[in-house]
């Protein structure tokens, strides 16, 4: 039974793989019995990478290119391909060749057996230093502990949609886009297919450990209010010691008439509390900056310009 199939990759600043990854596409999607639709998104790159998407859609009839307005980052580039496309089954995929487009038949299989999200795991990694594995084992475990939905281990955003997976998908227009944890959030029916992820073809990665570590963040933070819950129980229980402290004290005067001591005592008390609340104040700032930012309720991206017609199916 032919089908519609759509490729979303998003790409920033990927002139150097660009062509071997669409070659390398392309020849997985001529031994898949579908009508395919490739959608490349430019997420506003400062290379050749516009000019090379223009070639490749002038040359193949299944490639769109759509070039965003700046870079808005790689969830907004996918958010903004998912809104474009418009088939049976949409897989989304990093242009890099850190996810072999040799898999994508494995997850049309998986989606034809009834699955709505297929997402492909990681099995072993390359190209990653230990800390690198140590820190993202770390990640998933905490956010397994906080948040209500549970997110598949080591996965990235490699992964095959229902059309009802995407039509769920594009109702959720937050803008803090933790987009594993938005896939997971969906449910409906989820099924993994492990692969073997490569180290980057070229190029180098855009991620650095601050940039992860803020994804860390923004992925507990949108996903759970646990923060605020340890907050409330860290001042609770700080409340009852030292009410229990002073009361103490207030016997210790009583009946044994202490002379005025203390100083320690007191440099810890107002040093521990002064530091707690810093911690409250700062884990409620980063829910209300949140709150903040979605409630001004902006576009998630711009279209600058489009190249590369739609396929009859549509
Ligand atoms: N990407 C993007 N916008 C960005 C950063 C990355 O569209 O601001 C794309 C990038 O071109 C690639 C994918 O997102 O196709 C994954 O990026 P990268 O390889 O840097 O991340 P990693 O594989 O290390 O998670
Ligand atoms: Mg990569």
């Amino acid at each position: 039974m032919p089908f519609s199939l759509a490729i979303v990759v998003p790409a920033y600043n990927e002139a150097q793989v660009i062509d071997s990854f669409h070659s390398r596409l392309g020849a997985v999607l001529d031994a898949i019995d579908a009508t395919a639709h490739i959608v490349y998104v430019d997420d506003g790159s400062q290379d050749e990478t516009w000019a090379r998407l223009c070639a490749l859609a002038d040359r193949d009839p299944r490639v769109e290119a759509m070039r965003l307005s700046r870079n808005f980052g790689k969830e907004a580039a996918l958010t903004a391909g998912l809104d474009h496309v418009d088939a049976d089954a949409v897989v989304v995929i990093d242009a890099d060749l850190q996810d072999p487009p040799e898999v994508i038949p494995a997850l049309i299989e998986r989606w034809r057996e009834g699955n709505d999200v297929v997402y492909a795991t990681r099995g072993e990694r390359d190209g990653e230093t230990r800390t690198k594995k140590f820190t993202s084992a770390a990640f998933y475990r905490v956010m397994e502990r906080v948040s209500d939905t549970p997110l598949p281990r080591d996965t990235g955003d490699f992964r095959l949609l229902s059309r009802r997976a995407v039509e769920a998908l594009r109702e959720l227009r937050e803008r803090q886009r933790f987009m594993k944890g938005l896939f997971a959030w969906i449910g409906y029916r989820q099924a993994a297919v492990t692969y073997h992820r490569d180290a980057r073809y070229a190029g180098s990665t855009k991620w650095n450990y601050w940039r992860l570590t803020n994804l860390a963040v923004e992925g507990i933070t949108s996903f759970s209010t646990a923060p605020l819950r340890i907050a409330t129980w860290l001042g609770v229980s700080a409340a009852g010691l030292a009410f229990l402290y002073g009361l103490w004290v207030l016997l210790k005067v009583l009946i044994w008439g202490d002379p005025v001591r203390g100083y320690p005592t007191l440099m810890v008390v107002i040093l521990f509390l002064g530091g707690a609340q810093l911690l409250a104040l700062g884990v409620i700032g980063e829910y209300v900056g949140r709150t903040y930012s979605e409630s001004k309720r902006r576009p998630l991206y711009y279209v600058e310009s489009r190249r590369g017609g739609r396929p009859p199916f549509t």
